[in-house]
Formats: C-alpha cells, sequence, structure tokens
C-alpha cells in the first residue's frame, strides 16, 4: 500500500534517526553525549509517532519536519561540547523538508520522477548508476533504458518480513519499470540501512536490467528462478560486500562499517537461502547451487590462468553474468535453462576438464555476445 503523509512523515524521520543518530554510530563514549543523542532519538520517535494526528495532508510534512528540527535544535543548546550528531540530524531534517514540498528536487537519474517521495531516491540513484556503468561501461546503449520508478510502500503484514524490515520487489512487465521497496517503519537502525541498500542492489541486479537492452513487456522472473534469485543474487551481494570494504558507500546513508555492516549483509544474504517463504525443498537447492556455481566460475578463472588475478577473475564472471542476465534475448525461463547447464558443467569435482570448457564458453561470451550460442556450448558441455 503506498504511503499516507502521516507515514510519510514517520518514515523520514525514522530514516533520519538511523542515518545520523544511531547509538551504534555514535561518535562518543561519553555519557553526557549518549544521553543527548538518547533523547534526540526520542524526540524523532514521538515525531514519528505523532505524525499520524498532525500529519493529514502533503503540504503537512515540510512543517511538521522543521518543527522536529527546531525541537533538535534546542537539545542540548547551551552545552559547549553539543554532540555533531544532533547539528547532522537537525541538518538532514531541515534539508528533507526543503525537498518534500518540491517534488522537482526529487527525480531518479533518468529523469523521470520517482513515485516514492521519501529520500530513498537518492539512495536509489546512487546504486542505479553504479548498475549502469558496471552493466554498459561505454555508458552508451542503456544511459537511459530502461526508465525506471521507484516505490515506497508500507507493509500491513510486517510479521512476512521478519527478523527484518523490509523487503523489495521489480516489475519489469511494464515501462517505465518499477521498484517496490516494503517496509516496516518503526525502530528503523544503520543495519537496516543495509539491508536496504542489499535490496535495491538484488532489485537492480537480479530483476530490473534483467532483458534490459531488448524490449519491453518482459515476464517478470518467478521466485523459484535460480538464475535470477541464485547466481546473480550472488553477483548483487558480492557489490554489496565490495562497496563496504572499499569504503565506497555513501557514509550520509551508510554509517555502519566494520564487522557489523558485513554481518548485516550476510544475515540478510544467508536468509534467502535458509527458509524463503513459498519455495519447495528442491527449490531451495536449485537456488543454493547455482550461487554456488556462479561463486565456481570466477575460482576457475583464476585457478586455470584465464584470468591473471583474483580480482580480474571476478570482474570476469561479473561482466558475463550482467551481460547475459541484460542481453536483448534474455528471459527467466531461458536464462534458468543456461544456468541449469552451468551448473552441472561448473560443478562438475570428477571431469574437471568439463568446468574449465564452460567456464571458457562464459568468457568467450563476453565477446561474441551470442546468447544462442552460449547456450548451445554449455549444453553440449554439460552433457559431456
Ligand atoms: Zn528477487
Amino acid at each position: 500500500m503506498s504511503l499516507r503523509p502521516a507515514e510519510r512523515a514517520a518514515l523520514l524521520l525514522w530514516l533520519c534517526a538511523a542515518r545520523k543518530l544511531d547509538p551504534d554510530c555514535c561518535s562518543s563514549d561519553d555519557q553526557a553525549t549518549r544521553n543527548l543523542v538518547d533523547a534526540a532519538l526520542s524526540c524523532i520517535d514521538n515525531g514519528a509517532k505523532t505524525a499520524a494526528v498532525d500529519v493529514v495532508a502533503d503540504d503537512d510534512i515540510s512543517p511538521y519536519l522543521l518543527r522536529i528540527a527546531d525541537a533538535l535544535c534546542s537539545l542540548g543548546q547551551n552545552k559547549p561540547d553539543r554532540p555533531i550528531e544532533l547539528a547532522a540530524a537537525e541538518a538532514l531534517l531541515r534539508q528533507i523538508a526543503d525537498f518534500v514540498g518540491d517534488f522537482d528536487g526529487e527525480s531518479s537519474i533518468t529523469g523521470e520522477r520517482g513515485r516514492t517521495a521519501s529520500g530513498i531516491l537518492e539512495l536509489a540513484g546512487i546504486i542505479e548508476a553504479r548498475i549502469r556503468i558496471l552493466i554498459d561501461p561505454t555508458n552508451r546503449l542503456i544511459r537511459e533504458i530502461p526508465s525506471i520508478f521507484y516505490v515506497t510502500a508500507f507493509s500491513e503484514s510486517p510479521q512476512e518480513l521478519a527478523p527484518f524490515r523490509m523487503n523489495g520487489g521489480t516489475n519489469i512487465s511494464c515501462s517505465p519499470r518499477v521498484v517496490t521497496l516494503v517496509f516496516k517503519f518503526e525502530g528503523i537502525t544503520s543495519l537496516d540501512l543495509w539491508h536496504l541498500a542489499y535490496t535495491l542492489h538484488h532489485e537492480l541486479v537480479c530483476h530490473t536490467f534483467q532483458g534490459a537492452f531488448g524490449g519491453n513487456g518482459l515476464r517478470n522472473a518467478h521466485a523459484s528462478s535460480h538464475w535470477t534469485e541464485g547466481w546473480m543474487d550472488t553477483v548483487a551481494r558480492d557489490l554489496v560486500l565490495e562497496w563496504l570494504k572499499h569504503g565506497e558507500a555513501p557514509i550520509n546513508w551508510l554509517p555502519l562499517r566494520g564487522d557489523a555492516a558485513e554481518a548485516a549483509v550476510w544475515s540478510f544474504h544467508n536468509s534467502r537461502y535458509e527458509a524463503p517463504i513459498g519455495l519447495k525443498k528442491d527449490q531451495i537447492l536449485s537456488r543454493s547451487r547455482a550461487r554456488e556455481a556462479c561463486r565456481a566460475l570466477s575460482d576457475i578463472l583464476s585457478a586455470c590462468g584465464m584470468a591473471s588475478s583474483v580480482d580480474e577473475a571476478k570482474e570476469l564472471s561479473r561482466k558475463f553474468s550482467l551481460s547475459v542476465n541484460s542481453h536483448a534475448h534474455a528471459d527467466f525461463k531461458r536464462l534458468d535453462s543456461l544456468g541449469a547447464n552451468l551448473r552441472v558443467a561448473l560443478l562438475n569435482r570428477v571431469r574437471e576438464e568439463i568446468a574449465v570448457e564452460a567456464a571458457r564458453a562464459c568468457l568467450a561470451f563476453i565477446s561474441h555476445k551470442d546468447l544462442t550460442k552460449l547456450e548451445a556450448d554449455v549444453s553440449s558441455i554439460a552433457q559431456g
């Protein structure tokens, strides 16, 4: 369900708290500082709750956020060491109050106005730009295609999201393609922001750009698609982890770093392979095997000297995956058949030469880009 004005105000406040006031990211262990940060958090929490009464229309949001910003401003005003977290949260609220009244200030990088109006579009735009360049480094073909809309929604069954606070979904059967982010708003922390970053990577890498070089109106991949939810999800996970480890993720959105952030990414990723809702046992196994095969490709490229380093092997493997997934004739059913043969070949532990041949066929695809040839090559390799 789309956001009502009061829900939108509450989400903006909770996101602000997660980005700027999370005790896990506090700049100081000093008790006085922590007390002030706690007081600021309570102020935002109360504000998010009372928005249900005070915010009736979209026009109410901006003045309401400014009121909370003023309240934050008065906290610790006379103290010489006012925590930087307070100033940062206040500044962010004032900045958000500016753009909520002006929808034109919020736009996707394709120039279309997103419908999320939750501020998340900024993070989505950063990730979308990252994926577009990875798929098309020359930035010629898909700079504006496909056009993507982002929608933020409030979960009416938050128990379905548990133990997390969010999930995503993508529809590529329409134009523009639509990415929907579903939340349980209350209590969002900096840890949940990594789940948001993961979800955006997953939706874009696995779904939104599937068949991106082709036309519109594609079939949406089923949850049982092991290529989409296993192989490509592994590509998405690695991208998030590299973003974190290389320090490239925007600190303004993702203040939590180090082991805690890495653990957040892993727990979200692993949950998709442990007991995903609605999947049968054999479908879960296929998803896990697809993840294993994706990893095997870069291992083989590296071990057999087809790449000069581990990093280059990972890059080639990613290039192959993104290239196949975004191919003009890509369709999840077709990719699942290809993925099934790739699994058989790349995970062949008895006849290693079969795995190496399959890796060579993947490498060749990066140059010839002929999906039919790749399918035929991998099928005949898999049959031995
Ligand atoms: Zn998915």
